[in-house]
């Protein structure tokens, strides 16, 4: 696995008009490269580590790519935020009503490379290149036959986007990514607008705890 960093070009983020309620956020914000950026969000958190976030963006890939395939995504919905969560779902809808099931297999992480940083007066946003490795094919369920896709490992990247609060600090316990209250502590359960089940806390937020916010393709960010 590589974990080094690389500039990064700061127009791939610009806030499209989808994300109007969320461009708040990022006014004043500044856009950085992962070193610099890092450096940002350490000098606010002295506990943040940038190795010990990237284990953490892992373990979020794999309980998403999980879910995913299983066509459920609750054991991941703790950790995205709910625009995130409402877009794969309609997908999954999709794929349950076509009788189709993806497969991702032999998935596996090449690489983690974090590429920019928006550091802003509300939340810190991290992109990271995933770069992996599997054969992606689409099960028809009524044929059992491949309907999309082949058996052929290929290499893919797509691009996770990260978000958190300003002014949350890494507590180093298992949190919102590990499927645990970050608030609360109790096994992550959300509710249908994101909270805690146990002490209501809006944990998809970012306000207690990193969340997924943003997945794109290699052709939706200029690098
Ligand atoms: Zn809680």
């Amino acid at each position: 696995m590589t974990t080094g960093d690389r500039d990064w070009i700061v127009t791939a983020i610009e806030p499209s008009s989808f994300e109007g309620a969320r461009a708040d956020g990022f006014l004043g914000s500044q856009r950085l490269s992962s070193g610099a950026g890092f450096q940002a969000i350490a000098s606010a958190d002295p506990a943040f580590d940038r190795e010990a976030f990237l284990k953490r963006v892992e373990s979020a890939f794999d309980a998403l790519q999980t879910a995913w395939q299983a066509r459920d995504l609750e054991a991941a919905r703790g950790f995205m935020s709910p625009g995130l969560y409402f877009a794969w779902s309609a997908q999954v809808d999709q794929l349950k009503e076509q009788h189709r099931k993806n497969v991702l297999e032999g998935l596996r992480i090449d690489g983690l490379l974090p590429v920019g940083v928006v550091h802003g007066r509300v939340f810190d946003d991290v992109m990271v290149q995933i770069d992996a490795t599997c054969a992606d094919y689409e099960i028809d369920e009524t044929t059992g036959r491949i309907a999309f896709g082949d058996k052929r490992p290929e290499p893919f990247a797509e691009y996770w986007t990260f978000q958190r609060g300003v002014g949350v600090a890494t507590t180093g316990k298992p949190g919102t990514l590990e499927k645990q209250c970050p608030n609360c502590g109790a096994p992550l359960n959300v509710n249908a607008v994101g909270e805690c089940t146990y002490c209501k806390a809006a944990v998809t937020s970012g306000k207690f705890d990193w969340v997924l916010s943003r997945i794109e393709q290699p052709e939706d960010v200029a690098l």
